[in-house]
């Protein structure tokens, strides 16, 4: 089993419009404050970002954002968080997500949130990494970018194998089961190479 002592969350800066997303995101940074595991995320106090972070500051937990100096009028520094770093761009804020975090999760988002996703998948299928990457399918949000990626496999354009760089759980709590069952990495991270 994989040691994790943080989590990068991906997850989006608006809230949407299913109630079960920002439930999910609250129940998830409850369950991270109680386990003592820090959440490093983007920052930001609004959207989906924000219910995760007041969940965990609100359980006692601790969280670690990463914001860009230009979002921090958009997405609006959380004044919250026990560690708020302000990066010069959003290299450096994914890099540094990436540094400070021992696996990652994916919650409802936007193309923000695909984009970090995507990125940190493509990272590990390239042998940068191995830390485990959990897709949170809540209410089935995620079943289109599931399919596409099977298409993009059927199509020849990514190995069958692809799908193991993932783990796809239902809800919040199937996080935790997936993070007990995935061994440890078996490479170092290559942070250098990014
Ligand atoms: P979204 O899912 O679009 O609401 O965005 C979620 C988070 O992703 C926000 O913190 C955005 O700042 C961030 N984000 C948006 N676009 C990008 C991008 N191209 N690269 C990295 N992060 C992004």
């Amino acid at each position: 089993m994989t040691a994790i002592n943080s989590l990068c969350v991906y997850c989006g800066s608006q809230v949407g419009n299913s109630p079960g997303h920002a439930e999910a995101a609250h129940r998830l940074g409850v369950m991270m404050a109680e386990r003592d595991i820090v959440l490093v995320y983007g920052g930001g106090k609004i959207g989906v970002m924000g219910i995760l972070a007041d969940a965990v500051i609100d359980a006692g937990g601790r969280v670690i954002g990463i914001i860009p100096n230009h979002l921090q009028d958009s997405e609006v520094g959380h004044p919250g968080v026990s560690e708020l770093l302000i990066v010069d761009s959003m290299h450096t804020r994914k890099r540094k997500m990436f540094e400070l975090s021992d696996g990652f999760v994916t919650l409802p988002g936007g193309l923000g949130t695909l984009d970090e996703t995507f990125e940190i998948i493509t990272w590990k299928q390239l042998g940068l990494h191995d830390k485990p990457i959990i897709i949170v399918d809540v209410d089935g949000y995620w079943r289109p970018l599931l399919d596409l990626v099977q298409g993009i496999i059927a199509n020849g354009y990514a190995r069958p194998g692809v799908v193991d760089l993932f783990e796809v759980v239902p809800s919040v709590e199937g996080v935790f089961e997936a993070l007990e069952a995935i061994p440890a990495p078996r490479i170092a991270a290559r942070p250098e190479r990014i």
